[in-house]
């Protein structure tokens, strides 16, 4: 999708929202708001309705009703199909719409926006779309045939409780939506607090679609509250969660009483590895890509970038060069390529570790290492040189425009700094060696390895962690494991 003009796009006004409960809006039952703030100004956008247990349960129940009777769990699977590509034909006619919206509550640039979030949240519906009517079972080939006759199903799970955060909130959406309505399931979404706004939109769009009361509940509200109510909640089969590896951990243990189905895709620090022998132009701009995309706010950021000792110094300059050229700014500002950080908690997070590099880290900060502006949350493309793997800002996810460069000269020893994280995300490789490229591939732990690109996403391709980044996988085909139950069916044929 191409960016239509060069004007600047109009701030969307958005005043009081409500919640989506069995197809309708409706305020919290405690009537509780509270306030979304524009991370570009710092002003309040809108008063949101701040759901909690009460509305937590309603909607489970309605998402129960909707699953169990009503008309869901007779629609064909070719119908569920069809709703949700007539979802992706909405979402495409008020893309410019839904990409200021975004804008405004993330406070990425809408650049970006139109040309990755809207076009990958289309595309995922899309592809899920063509999958509903393709989930089946099997006929079996078991022992003694004239006996019996044994075959599985492919059930949906049930009501999928969905816990998203902040930084992709409409692609979240769709990663959480597509493959959870194309198996049958219905669902719950909890958006981040951060970002309540474009779920609701996308909500809207899903019942114009088509959508039958109580498939799809979208409950605003705290972490703490509406989504502990809503992992504690014995109608919910199922959590997805995408978020930091610590709420995983006690969603874990408080899903443990009502063993509930977990998937979770997690935090990072995802090694980017340049060799010498790389095409260094895109080896510099996959490491601009890879840190400083949406504000560096990715789970995927090619945080720790690993460079051969033989090309460390001019890939440093090239770096910091692209680093203090980047265009940072009023995010509706179509030539702005950095917008702010979403929120003045993570903007104070992202500096105190800027401080931590410098002061008890002691490595080089080389480019940025401060705010920009004096009005919202924006901080400059960072680059710290002289960094060591043991070292906090080497081994703790920061989410922000912040990399930290490591020289290395011997490929064994790289492949076990790479290695030495908690996480497994994603990783890096940069190299014209094929044979290399391939091997280290395969040894490096995380759930996505790129070679000679950052950041490539696409809705057949399974995306998730190893270690502390996730269990479980979004998108492609086995996403829709994770949001089915394989039944299996023995028939005695005589
Ligand atoms: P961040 O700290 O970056 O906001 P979180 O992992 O805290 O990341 O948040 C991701 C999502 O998890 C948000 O929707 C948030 O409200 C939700 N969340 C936070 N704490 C809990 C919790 N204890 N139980 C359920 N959901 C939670």
């Amino acid at each position: 999708m191409s960016i239509p003009s060069m004007e600047k796009v109009a701030r969307p006004k958005v005043r009081q929202t409500q919640l989506l409960i069995d197809g309708k809006w409706v305020p919290s039952k405690s009537g509780k708001t509270f306030e979304d703030i524009d991370p570009s100004t710092g002003d309040v956008i809108a008063h949101v309705a701040e759901g909690d247990a009460a509305d937590i349960d309603e909607a489970v129940k309605a998402a129960r009703r909707a699953f169990e009777s009503g008309p869901w769990p007779r629609m064909s699977a070719r119908e569920r199909g069809k709703l949700l590509l007539a979802l992706a034909d909405r979402i495409e006619a008020n893309a410019q719409e839904l990409a200021a919206l975004e804008v405004l509550d993330n406070g990425k640039p809408i650049r970006e926006v139109l040309a990755a979030d809207i076009p990958l949240v289309v595309g995922t519906f899309r592809y899920y779309a063509g999958w509903a009517d393709k989930i089946a079972g099997e006929t079996l080939p078991v022992e003694n045939p004239d006996q019996f006759f044994c075959y599985t199903r492919r059930e949906p799970v049930g009501v999928c409780g969905q816990i998203i955060p902040w930084n992709f909130p409409m692609l979240m959406v769709a990663w959480k939506w597509a493959p959870a309505l194309a198996c049958g399931n219905t669902v719950v979404l909890k958006p981040a607090e951060q970002t309540p706004l474009t779920a609701l939109r996308l909500g809207e769009l899903a019942m114009e679609a088509g959508s039958p009361p109580g498939v799809i509940n979208i409950v605003n509200g705290f972490g703490e509250t509406a989504g502990d109510a809503l992992v504690k909640h014995p109608g919910v089969d199922k959590i997805a969660f995408t978020g930091e590896y610590r709420t995983a951990q006690i969603i874990m243990a408080n899903a443990a009483p009502t063993l509930k189905r977990l998937t979770f895709e997690l935090g990072g620090k995802s090694p980017n590895i340049v060799f010498a022998d790389a095409d260094m132009e895109q080896a510099v701009q996959g490491a601009v890509d890879g840190i400083f995309f949406n504000q560096g706010e990715v789970c995927c950021a090619g945080s720790r970038l690993f460079l051969e000792q033989k090309i460390h110094d001019e890939f440093v300059d090239r770096l910091v060069a692209r680093a203090k050229a980047r265009r940072l700014g009023d995010p509706f500002d179509p030539q702005t390529e950095q917008g702010a950080q979403v929120s003045k908690e993570q903007f104070d997070k992202i500096l105190k570790y800027i401080e931590i590099g410098k002061t008890q880290d002691k490595a080089r900060c080389v480019a940025g290492g401060e705010r920009f502006g004096d009005r919202g949350y924006f901080i400059r493309p960072t680059v710290f040189t002289n960094v060591r793997n043991d070292m906090r800002i080497a081994q703790e996810e920061i989410f922000g425009p912040v990399v930290a460069v490591l020289p290395f000269r011997d490929e064994r020893e790289l492949v076990r700094e790479a290695n030495t994280t908690i996480y497994g995300l994603a990783a890096a490789i940069w190299t014209k060696d094929i044979g290399r490229a391939h091997a280290l591939a395969a040894s490096i732990r995380a759930g996505t390895v790129w070679v000679n690109c950052y950041n490539t996403f696409d809705p057949a391709a399974p995306f998730g962690g190893y270690k502390y980044s996730g269990m479980g996988r979004e998108c492609g085909r086995e996403a829709l494991e994770h949001y089915t139950e394989v039944k299996t069916v023995w028939v005695r044929m005589a």
